[in-house]
């Protein structure tokens, strides 16, 4: 839920989502195909107002009849879910008490875990973070129980936000130290995570990190296609976003419609890092970003599913 410029704005995030949740899935091994709504508003509705708007969203995804399944994202969440929940079985991510698995966002961020080690051990050699200093941006649902995992396995973490009380409140927590929201692309690190909004990376924003890895849960990092290019000529390691952030879908797909135990969960979310090897060798041996052998695997994939 978001408030666009204008409907073909929304249209088009939509369309681009989706893509993306196609690809994510299939990367993923998860036996479904991917979609995803936009519901455009004017602004963040709460109260009975958004209550209403949900009950008539969750009647529209009823119609659908399980075709479509839809869940939380940004600006929505469990207690959303509830309420589409109250018109149609078809959503994923409901609370635990109304029969759901809960937030997505402790999966992303065991998912990106697993992914970030992945990628330093392609890099360095070896997937120690102890001595390794992590950037989170953006202390949310998916950055701060990231920021606990990093600094629990013995990383340096830094802590961005635009609220700057609640990188500071996150940064505390893990030992780590906050950095100005805009100082981000030019701080010293190993690893940059993403974790709040989409499109920091672009022709303009590249030549600027200072990071080895990039590795981190937003949606659409790349903002534009030269982007992917431009980081491997600079030698700075892209962990595709789709890839590295599907630990949520994965787990409410595992969970709430395959009857996946926890460990079986666990299994699937460390399966994150395994693929980001194979899409990190693939590209080296092709000489391709590492974004170009994701599609490649992706449509590998949606070929022969
Ligand atoms: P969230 O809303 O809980 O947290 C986002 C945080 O980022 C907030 O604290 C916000 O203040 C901060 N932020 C916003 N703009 C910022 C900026 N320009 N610089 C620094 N901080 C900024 O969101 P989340 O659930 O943690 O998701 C984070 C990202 O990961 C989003 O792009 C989301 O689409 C993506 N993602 C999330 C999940 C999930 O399971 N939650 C799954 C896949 C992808």
């Amino acid at each position: 839920m978001k408030v666009y410029g204008a409907p073909a704005e929304g249209l088009q995030d939509a369309m681009r989502l989706s893509a993306a949740m196609t690809r994510k899935l299939a990367v993923a091994g998860i036996p479904l195909g991917g979609g995803k709504a936009v519901i455009a508003v004017d602004e963040i509705p709460s109260g009975e107002q958004r209550r209403a708007l949900f009950l008539r969203y969750g009647s529209l995804v009823a119609s659908l009849g399980g075709t479509y399944r839809t869940s939380s994202d940004m600006n929505t969440g469990e207690a959303d879910m509830d309420v589409i929940g109250e018109r149609t079985e078809h959503v994923f991510g409901r609370s635990v008490g109304a029969g759901g698995a809960g937030s997505p966002a402790p999966p992303t961020a065991t998912g990106v875990f697993h992914g970030i080690r992945a990628s330093l051990s392609h890099v360095f050699g070896s997937d120690d973070l102890e001595g390794r200093t992590v950037l989170v941006q953006g202390a949310g649902g998916v950055g701060s129980p990231l920021a606990e995992h990093l600094a629990g396995a013995g990383a340096t973490v830094l802590v961005a936000d635009i609220d700057p009380a609640r990188a500071q409140q996150v940064a505390a927590r893990v030992d780590g130290a906050a950095v100005p929201a805009d100082e981000v692309l030019e701080a010293d690190c190993d690893v940059y995570a993403p974790c709040a909004v989409g499109g920091s990376l672009s022709s303009e924003t590249v030549p600027r990190l200072r990071c080895r890895i990039i590795a981190g849960s937003a949606n659409n990092q790349l903002a534009d296609p030269e982007a992917a290019e431009l980081l491997r000529e600079r030698g700075i390691l892209y962990a595709p976003d789709y890839v590295i952030n599907a630990g949520g879908a994965i787990a409410l797909v595992g969970l709430e419609q395959l009857g996946w135990s926890k460990s079986e969960l666990a299994i699937a979310l460390a399966g994150i890092g395994q693929t980001l090897r194979d899409i990190y060798k693939e590209a080296d041996a092709h000489g391709i970003s590492t974004a170009a052998a994701a599609d490649f695997l992706a449509e590998e994939r949606l070929k022969v599913s």
